[in-house]
């Protein structure tokens, strides 16, 4: 088992590449039962293997935040199968970056279905079933975006501004029984600039990207939020590559 000596399940979107798998690796590694979500399943399928393989319990199944219903199941699904749900990742999320003057909308709400209406719906999904519990985590993926906005990335840095306020609002509202923590990564290895389709954001991407700390380092911070003892909330943490100011 981890530090703290418990092992909880814990629920992660976005697990089939990057931070999201990362923290599935870290976590299974330390103990924790691992339910993994994403569209992509072959990828789910591989991971989970490869943790079952190496001792680990994981399980997955395919999840598409943006839908609620599906959100939903995805959590019934582990709450039968653990019987309780005790960590809940909101880490799914997309970037295609771009200036507000190419009014690239459908990748405005992209972003906006992703990484914010996808984290109303993880929280809609958990918040009963941890409420009924009497305890639970959640631990949503900002971004130091949620700090400051930078050219092309008006959008991006609003839904991770709002990640932070609905995260501070649970926090305020549910203390006592659920704890919640921000873990805003600094430029992080991953899939993530892929969804770039615009062409001079791509290429300012790809400057800024040569100093990125591995989805390892995430996955750290993380697990050292998830393995607090009971009635410690590590509510905000920023993790930047040392490289960047
Ligand atoms: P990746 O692109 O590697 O991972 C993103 C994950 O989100 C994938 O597993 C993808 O899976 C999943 N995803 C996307 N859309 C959906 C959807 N509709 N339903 C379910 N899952 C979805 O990037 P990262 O690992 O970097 O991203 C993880 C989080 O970290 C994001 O919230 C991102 O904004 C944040 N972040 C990353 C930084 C970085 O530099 N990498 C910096 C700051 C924040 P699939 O396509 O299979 O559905």
């Amino acid at each position: 088992t981890n530090g703290a000596g418990e092992r909880k399940v814990v629920l992660i979107t976005g697990a089939s590449s990057g931070i999201g798998a990362a923290t599935a690796r870290r976590l299974a590694a330390d103990g924790h039962h691992v339910f993994l979500g994403a569209r992509r399943e072959d990828r789910l399928e591989a991971l989970t293997d490869q943790l079952i393989a190496t001792g680990h319990s994981a399980a997955y199944r395919r999840l598409d935040v943006t839908d609620p219903a599906d959100v939903r199941s995805f959590v019934d699904r582990a709450r039968v199968t653990y019987g309780r749900v005790d960590v809940f990742v909101n880490n799914a999320g997309v970037m295609p970056l771009s200036p507000l003057e190419a009014l690239r909308t459908d990748e405005w709400d992209r972003m906006l279905d992703v990484n914010v209406r996808g984290v109303l719906h993880g929280i809609a999904a958990a918040l009963p079933v941890m409420r009924a519990q009497g305890s639970g985590h959640f631990v949503n993926i900002a971004s130091v975006g949620a700090y400051e906005v930078s050219p092309t990335a008006a959008v991006y840095c609003a839904t991770k501004f709002a990640v932070r306020a609905l995260s501070e609002g649970l926090r305020q509202e549910s203390a006592g029984d659920i704890r919640v923590t921000v873990v805003s990564p600094g430029v992080t290895e991953s899939e993530l600039a892929d969804s770039i389709g615009d062409p001079e954001a791509r290429r300012a991407m790809q400057t800024y990207r040569s100093v990125a700390v591995p989805a390892s380092a995430i996955a750290s911070a993380i697990a050292f939020a998830v393995d607090q003892p009971a009635g410690v909330d590590v509510n905000e943490v920023v993790v930047r590559p040392s490289a960047s100011a």
